[in-house]
Parts: structure tokens; C-alpha cells; sequence
């Protein structure tokens, strides 16, 4: 399986997504916003888009699909409850389905809270040394978490967070659905300025354009991104100075730190 990411130069960011497979070149366009530029990359990679995937209905992952479909003839799958929202889904997938494609194997992972219709993608041992692999569309993006604020809902994103991130291991590879890590990253600092770890990041990725963006690992996420460190003194001690009156609960603390980026 090889994952091939275009960033998308617009407004919003978007990174899009070739998964293909080397042995039959067939490969599976996810959230093809840029679908002349994603139909022109899987022809220069000597790949056929055969099956187009959604992780969620928000018109920046969705508005590609028409013209690729028209290219390929790919069908559209996404989550079943979006099924009513994209047009012309052809297969509403649960948590749990497998997508299958040569040797591609994706575990659906079904994770409302950007949208009460989003899915995750999770290759089991995918990555170029055989490690997971995770396209996390607008849920988890590196250094936050997505926003909830156009259909979305805080609590179900946390429970999200603990029952379908928590329990992926740190060498899980990550694809977001979006470029926005310098931007959170200085939200995460924000947090925990004594987060050495943050800074690195900063450092290291200053002179990145988006397209040059490092896929970062969940372990290395685990050390800066402030939605997957709920339990960090710095972190809930500074929330407790400017919110006395907030519970002491994980959720409490991750539905504070979403509410503060959506003011940032
Ligand atoms: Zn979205």
C-alpha cells in the first residue's frame, strides 16, 4: 500500500489523498476535492481510481466526487449516515467494514463528533515498515482536534478521542484532512508553554511549506497535541486558573480546550 498526499493550496487547506496499491495499481481517492489534480496524479502514477471514500459530508471533501466519478466510474462509500447528505453514495459503511482493494485493507472506524457522520480509515500494518496507518480526516489533526461547530457535537468527540484513538499504538502513522499543525501547534504552546517537546515542533516545521508537512506518528502526537494529553498538570492547572468553576473529568477539560480553540 502506498499513500500518496496533495495539499491543496485553497483556503481551508485540504490535503488529499491516492491509496494505492502496488501490485494491481488500483487505488482509492479519499476526499477528492481537487479531483483534476488527483485524477492527473493517479495517471501519472500509473494508478485507476476505482473507489472514491468520504470521511464525512462537508462540501470541501465532497465536491470533488462528481468529476472524478465521471473520469473513473468509481463508486462513492461513506459512512451510512451521511448517506442522505453526499450524492450518490453507493455503499453506507459501518464501524467495523473493511474496505478491500488488491492488497488494501482499511478498517472503517466510525468517529462523530466533527459531524455526526464522520469516519476514520485504519490500515492495520499498511505503512512503509509495516506499522499502522490512520487518515483521520477533520477529527484528529495534528496538534488538535477537529471543530464541532458545523453539525458536530464536543462530548461525542471525546468520547471518539478515548475509544477509537486511545487505543491505537504510538507507532500508528497519521493522515489529517487538512494542513492547519503550525497554526495548532501554536495553540497547543498557548496550553503548556513549558511543553518542550511543542517548540521542537515549531522549530522543526517553520520553514515547511504544506505540501512538505511531515506525517507525524500518534506517539510523537501523544507529546503535543493538547486533546491527547487531558491529564497534563500544566495543561489543567492554567485551564483551573481561568475557569474555576470546571469539572476535574477528562471530558470536561477536552470540551474546555475545544472551546478555547474555536475562540482562538
Ligand atoms: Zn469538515
Amino acid at each position: 500500500m502506498i499513500v500518496l498526499r496533495r495539499y491543496m493550496n485553497n483556503n481551508l487547506r485540504n490535503f488529499n489523498y491516492l491509496i494505492g496499491c502496488e501490485k494491481t495499481r488500483q487505488a482509492i481517492a479519499v476526499d477528492p476535492l481537487g479531483a483534476d489534480e488527483m485524477l492527473a496524479l493517479a495517471e501519472a502514477q500509473g494508478y485507476e481510481i476505482k473507489l472514491i471514500l468520504n470521511t464525512h459530508e462537508h462540501h470541501d471533501h465532497i465536491d470533488g466526487n462528481p468529476v472524478v466519478q465521471q473520469a473513473t466510474g468509481a463508486p462513492v462509500w461513506a459512512h451510512q449516515n451521511a448517506a442522505e447528505r453526499i450524492p450518490n453514495v453507493a455503499r453506507g459503511l459501518v464501524a467495523g467494514d473493511l474496505v478491500e482493494l488488491g492488497t488494501i485493507r482499511l478498517k472503517v472506524l466510525f468517529t462523530p463528533g466533527h459531524t455526526m457522520a464522520h469516519l476514520c480509515l485504519l490500515s492495520e500494518n499498511g505503512g512503509p515498515n509495516g506499522e499502522p496507518v490512520l487518515f483521520s480526516g477533520d477529527t484528529l489533526f495534528n496538534a488538535c482536534a477537529g471543530n464541532c461547530r458545523n453539525g458536530g457535537d464536543p462530548d461525542t468527540m471525546y468520547d471518539t478521542f478515548v475509544s477509537q484513538f486511545q487505543p491505537l499504538p504510538d507507532e500508528t502513522l497519521m493522515h489529517p484532512g487538512h494542513d492547519y499543525m503550525k497554526n495548532n501547534l501554536n495553540f497547543a504552546l498557548t496550553r503548556e508553554p513549558g511543553n518542550e517537546m511543542i517548540q521542537y515542533w515549531i522549530d522543526q516545521v517553520s520553514a515547511f511549506d504544506a505540501d512538505e508537512m511531515p506525517v507525524m506518528t500518534l506517539g510523537q502526537e501523544r507529546t503535543y497535541n493538547s486533546f491527547l494529553r487531558l491529564n497534563q498538570p500544566e495543561i489543567r492547572e492554567k485551564l483551573q486558573q481561568e475557569f474555576p468553576q470546571l469539572g476535574q473529568a477528562d471530558r470536561d477539560v477536552f470540551k474546555a480546550l475545544r472551546s478555547l480553540r474555536d475562540q482562538w
